[in-house]
């Protein structure tokens, strides 16, 4: 079986699918690995490292030729993709069924990362939805402190106290309980908030107070996700929040509702209550929207007050050397899970890829994505 890497090729992606470390691991599983010509060059990873890692540096051509599966982190355009090919990636179909019609109709069988079923343990090691929310809950919190004007921990100095940051999380999944055990490590006094009861008990291990609304204290969904609030809820929600958000310095935001827009938490008007000189960071920044009224994916606004509104974009990808090596351990598991006897073995009566294979032999064998289709 042939493995390759691709360059990834949208703006400011600096990842890249597969390490060194991980082509050691495919070489020693039998199979042979070849690289575009600087995949990982952005993320530190030099095209001399994969060969001695025993992987063949190829061109562009080369790669897409010789490739039986290729290994990428964003969409690989179509028409680059053979019948028979498999490509790799996260390529959240739900929310773009279109790229899955378009790759069944080339005879391209895809495998979506992000289907991973997040619950099931024997899969954590393949959840890269998990590995690159981690990073980005981190950065959320370092690009709040680089921009806020003050310091996040209690300072006692000659020149006088300085009291500590207070940080609100909102949405206390993977990406929340990383912003809040970084700005707890940072000296910051944290409360957070979610609609999910079980998030109480990991918040409080995390050293950060809970944030009871009287509005919505329940909104379980499935598989261990929240639902989609109603909107009489949503606005109780909104206001509630916004007393929240007024005591705060810093509100990192990170709810997201899967198949949904994300949710609106924080209205123009909290915005407007908030203190000169605090700040907002929307993890869930989206061309749809996010938490935020009127952020959006890499810009930031001070407001007519001073607030500083920051739209996350892909934070992941400014830190690419951690998040390469993570999604590269994730995406080996995976392959070794996929592959029996030197070939793809589809099997989606397999648990675990019912969840990623969205289409094989011509058609969208996903129910999820193919109910989208319909
Ligand atoms: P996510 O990215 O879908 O959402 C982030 C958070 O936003 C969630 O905690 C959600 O409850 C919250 N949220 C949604 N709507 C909200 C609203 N209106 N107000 C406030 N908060 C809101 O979730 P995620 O981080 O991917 O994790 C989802 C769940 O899956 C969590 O329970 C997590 O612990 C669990 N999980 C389990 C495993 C595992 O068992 N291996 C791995 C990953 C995630």
């Amino acid at each position: 079986l042939t493995v390759g890497v691709r360059r990834e090729d949208e703006p400011g992606e600096r990842r890249v699918a597969l390490t060194p470390d991980g082509v050691g691991r495919l070489v020693a599983a039998g199979m042979t690995v070849v690289v575009e010509s600087d995949a990982g060059t952005a993320g530190w990873f030099d095209n001399n490292s994969y060969a001695e890692a025993g992987a063949e540096v190829v061109t562009t051509g080369e790669l897409y030729d010789r490739a039986d599966v290729v290994l990428s982190i964003g969409l690989v355009p179509p028409e680059r993709l053979r019948a028979g090919q498999a490509v790799v990636g996260m390529f959240a179909p739900l929310r773009q069924p279109g790229y899955a019609a378009d790759l069944a109709a080339r005879g391209v069988t895809m495998v979506s990362v992000d289907g991973v079923p997040r619950t099931l343990s024997r899969a954590q090691t393949m959840d890269a939805l998990t590995s690159q929310a981690n990073i980005a809950g981190y950065k959320a919190v370092l690009v709040a402190a680089n921009a806020y004007e003050r310091f996040f921990p209690l300072l006692i100095t000659a020149a006088g106290t300085a009291r500590p940051a207070e940080v609100l999380v909102l949405g206390a999944g993977v990406a929340g309980l990383q912003a809040i055990g970084t700005a707890r490590r940072l000296g910051a006094v944290v409360r957070a908030y979610d609609v999910r009861p079980a998030a109480r008990g990991e918040v409080e291990s995390l050293g950060a107070a809970f944030v009871e609304l009287a509005s919505v204290a329940d909104a379980r969904g499935e598989g261990g996700y929240a639902r989609a609030l109603t909107e009489d809820e949503q606005q109780a929600q909104q206001r509630e929040l916004a007393e929240q958000v007024a005591r705060h310095d810093v509100v990192i935001t990170t709810a997201q509702v899967p198949g949904r827009r994300p949710p609106l938490l924080v209205t123009a008007d909290a915005v407007k209550a908030m203190k000169p000189g605090s700040m907002v960071v929307d993890l869930a920044a989206s061309p749809l929207g996010g938490n935020v009224a009127g952020s959006e994916p890499g810009r930031t606004v001070v407001t007519g007050n001073g607030v500083t509104v920051i739209g996350a974009d892909n934070l992941p990808a400014t830190m690419p050397t951690a998040a390469s090596a993570a999604y590269s351990r994730n995406i080996t598991a995976l392959l070794l899970h996929l592959v029996r006897d030197g070939a793809l073995a589809v099997d989606t009566g397999d648990e675990i890829q019912a969840g990623v294979v969205v289409t094989h032999g011509g058609a969208v064998v996903h129910a999820g994505v193919a109910r989208l289709l319909e």
